[in-house]
């Protein structure tokens, strides 16, 4: 089962790929996460990455086609996969159909997370991400057990410098510019499902649960 998670940043896509990738016993595959971790070991794309994330720009594709085919390709992932935040452009979409089409491989699902602009600002803003392992929690929908600290692995929940409001509002127009067109485009391709993000954490896992079991 090959999956794409699509929607715009902060509508709940990284929580649904991981409920999905428990679910069904495949890889979640974040491109933010493999970013952020290449940043905190300081390598050199990770040093890249920030420059653009800081701004809350893409990062070029240049830097992040190789990366995803290349994580697709291992082992794991032969049964399939839960990509969240890839693709985010067309020549990435591209990368990917021509990838997957050289083994005789398509998307089975585009999981479009719809959530209006407005309810956006508020996710962001109640976001903490440990920087120990990423894990994503919020202050109001999805807390800890306890305040300030990771479930899963006890350090420190931290607001990221890339959900502050002065960035939100730009990584919301490169989402409109750059990344909405790809619903189109997975239409065109007769993958794409749409659920409603604004209903809580379990209805919206349901109504994929709907999706990916029809
Ligand atoms: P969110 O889940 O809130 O949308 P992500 O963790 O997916 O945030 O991404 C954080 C940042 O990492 C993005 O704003 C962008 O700068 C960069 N990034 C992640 N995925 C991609 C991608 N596929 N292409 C380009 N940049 C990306
Ligand atoms: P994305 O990966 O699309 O950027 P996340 O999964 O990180 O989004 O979710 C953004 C924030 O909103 C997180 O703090 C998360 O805990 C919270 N969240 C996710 N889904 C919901 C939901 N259905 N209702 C309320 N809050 C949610
Ligand atoms: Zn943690």
């Amino acid at each position: 089962m090959k999956i794409i998670m699509l929607g715009a940043p902060g509508a709940g896509k990284g929580t649904q790929a991981k409920k999905i990738a428990e679910a069904y016993g495949i890889p979640h595959i974040s491109t933010g996460d493999i970013f952020r971790a290449n940043l905190k070991e300081g390598t050199e794309l990770g040093l890249k990455a920030k420059t653009y994330m800081d701004k809350g720009e893409l990062v070029p594709d240049e830097l992040t086609c190789d990366l995803v085919v290349d994580r697709i390709s291992k082992d794991d992932a032969k049964n399939g996969y839960v990509l969240d935040g890839f693709p985010r452009t067309i020549p990435q979409a591209d990368a990917l159909t021509n990838a997957l089409n050289a083994r005789g491989e398509k998307v089975d699902f585009a999981v479009d997370v719809d959530v209006p602009d407005e309810n956006i600002i508020n996710r962001m803003g109640g976001r903490r991400a440990c920087v120990g392992c990423g894990a994503t929690y919020h202050l109001m929908f999805a807390p800890p057990k306890k305040e300030g600290i990771c479930d899963v692995c006890g350090k420190e929940l931290i607001l990221r410098d890339d959900d502050k409001p002065e960035t939100v509002g730009n990584r919301l127009r490169v989402y409109h510019e750059q990344t909405q067109p790809l619903i189109d485009y997975y239409t065109k391709a007769g993958v794409l499902h749409t659920v409603d993000g604004t209903q809580d954490i379990d209805k919206v896992f349901e109504d994929i649960k709907g999706i990916l079991e029809a």
